[in-house]
């Protein structure tokens, strides 16, 4: 069943691309599924890549997915994985015609493990700026010097987005240009459809919810989560009906 939905999202993204897309799809297509990490669970995502509404692409690292948003010359990551990571990035940076040089960025959406686990060794290759959300930074291990961010802030023309809940310091980022939000783990596609920050990992719930009808307020036309396939047709929609929802 979700197969089919997936397809039908593909279809609808190709037919409605328009002028938007296709430069982008022209130079990054094709790369969203072929990270030599992907395991074989992951074939059922549709072949034809709905991967890019500008510049941007995934690193899809079996359960978790970090995110590259090319700018120009210049390239943000957000999110790093689970330790060992690098590899994945590398390949995924290769595929976007990119490399470690391009990387000024990287933002880190939250605390957990399984965001910030390539952190000590991209922190090694890269001359980058690192971010964090301000109550996350002093809960990240790191030998990387971690800079605080919190809504309002820019980075690289991507705003940041507060949306506490999942952790008190989660922060999603946005490109106000195309729509496109990387939502880390305050919304996740991994049960089948859009839902919140995973009850189950979630430090305030309350606090999450309400991170999910502020982002349904805002007009956001893809969600690339932490965990799971993004969603990149009738985002919006999705997003406010999941927020009437709590
Ligand atoms: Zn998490």
């Amino acid at each position: 069943m979700s197969d089919v939905r997936l397809t039908r999202r593909g279809l609808f993204f190709t037919a409605g691309a328009g002028v938007l897309g296709v430069a982008v799809v022209n130079t990054l297509a094709g790369c969203a599924d072929d990270s030599p990490n992907s395991p074989s669970g992951s074939s059922s995502t549709p072949a034809p890549g709905p991967a890019d509404i500008g510049g941007w692409k995934r690193v899809d690292m079996s359960y978790v997915s970090a995110y590259l948003l090319v700018r120009g010359k210049e390239v943000a990551v957000v999110d790093l994985g689970t330790p060992g990571s690098e590899a994945s990035i590398e390949e995924g940076l290769k595929a976007a015609g990119q490399n470690w040089a391009a990387v000024k960025h990287v933002i880190l959406t939250h605390q957990h493990d399984d965001h910030v686990g390539g952190l000590n060794e991209v922190s090694k290759v890269v001359t980058a700026s690192f971010y964090a959300g301000v109550l996350d930074v002093a809960s990240i291990i790191t030998d990387a010097r971690l800079k605080p961010v919190k809504q309002g802030d820019e980075v690289l023309g991507l705003q940041i987005i507060d949306t506490p809940g999942h952790t008190l310091g989660h922060i999603s980022v946005f490109d106000p240009s195309n729509g496109v939000l990387v939502s880390g783990d305050a919304l996740r596609t991994n049960s089948g459809s859009l839902t919140g920050s995973d009850p189950q990992y979630t430090t305030d719930e309350a606090k999450a919810a309400t991170s999910v009808k502020k982002l349904a307020t805002m007009d956001i036309k893809a969600i690339l989560p932490g965990h799971g396939e993004p969603v990149l047709v009738n985002a919006s929609a999705e997003l406010q009906k999941l927020a009437a929802t709590l």
